[in-house]
Parts: structure tokens; C-alpha cells; sequence
């Protein structure tokens, strides 16, 4: 028989909303949007001697501060081979970035309401992945074990969810 721990958290606070768009196609991009995604991290491991998979609190903070560097920002793929995302001074003072699609469309956005991510595009999916790598990377940053096993699930409108796991 084999027995398995997990912990599961569902805050209400694990909301951010953010704009992006994404290439659907060779040919087919969308149009800049947002979401209001939520976000639900699942860890699971042996419970350690006082019984604990994980530190609630230290996997809520964790997620929470995660979750707060996207918030009110653009997210911006530069692993898109059909995006060219370069960031330069802008004519106002401050940095810009540019993302074209082929050469065909252009975006300019403030760079300091810009999150790059190395992906290939800003689905559900990718952006589980990245939230799950950076969660697993402020834990150990705070001193807390690395969890043997999380699954992180995006919703990006109620009931359509990209989910990423891993171990
Ligand atoms: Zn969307």
C-alpha cells in the first residue's frame, strides 16, 4: 500500500490580472487582451516530524509575492519565434518595449509595465510552469525544502485552466 501527503491551496488572493495575447497560428495572432487568472498550487511530499508537507503560510507568501510580479502588467513571450520583443530608451524618458508579429504589427509598452518571460507563448500552461518554477525557487530562497512534487493550475476564465507539474 502506498500513502501519499499533499497540500492543496485555493486563496482568494491568488488572483492577478494582466494583459497579453498570443499567437494561435503561423499566420494568426490575437489581439491584446487580459484575464483575471486564478491560480491554484498543489504540493505534495512526505509530512515532515511536526506534520507538515509544507508551511502553509510560507507556500501562501511564496505564491502571493510570485503572483504580485505579474499583476497589473503586460506579459510579453520573447521564445516566440513569430515575436520580436527588444526593449531601447523611449523618446519620453524611461525604456520601452516593442513587440512586432512578423514584422507586420507592432505594440510599444512602458518597459516597466512589461514582464519578459522566456517562453514561447503566454498561455495558460507556460504561465503555470513559470509560476511553479519561481514559487519552488523563492521556497528554497526562504530557506524552506524544495516540495518533491507541485502542480500549478491557471484559470484564466472561470473553468479554463492550464495546469503544469512536476514530479
Ligand atoms: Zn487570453
Amino acid at each position: 500500500m502506498t500513502e501519499r501527503f499533499e497540500v492543496q491551496l485555493r486563496k482568494a488572493v491568488h488572483v492577478f490580472a494582466a494583459g497579453h495575447f498570443i499567437t494561435l497560428n503561423d499566420d494568426l495572432c490575437e489581439p491584446i487582451h487580459g484575464h483575471n487568472w486564478t491560480v491554484g498550487v498543489d504540493v505534495a511530499g512526505e509530512p515532515d516530524a511536526h506534520g507538515m508537507v509544507v508551511d502553509f503560510i510560507a507556500l501562501r507568501d511564496a505564491v502571493t509575492a510570485v503572483l504580485a510580479r505579474l499583476d497589473h502588467k503586460m506579459l510579453l513571450p520573447t521564445a516566440n519565434p513569430w515575436l520580436t520583443v527588444t526593449t531601447a530608451p523611449g523618446p519620453h524618458g524611461g525604456d520601452e518595449t516593442t513587440v512586432t508579429y512578423r514584422g507586420r504589427r507592432r505594440w510599444v509598452f512602458p518597459a516597466d509595465e512589461c514582464v519578459l518571460m522566456p517562453l514561447a507563448n503566454t498561455t495558460s500552461e507556460w504561465l503555470a510552469r513559470w509560476i511553479g518554477l519561481s514559487v519552488a525557487e523563492s521556497l528554497a530562497a526562504s530557506g524552506h525544502p524544495i516540495p518533491r512534487a507541485i502542480r500549478v493550475s491557471v484559470d484564466e476564465c472561470l473553468g479554463q485552466s492550464g495546469v503544469w507539474e512536476r514530479g
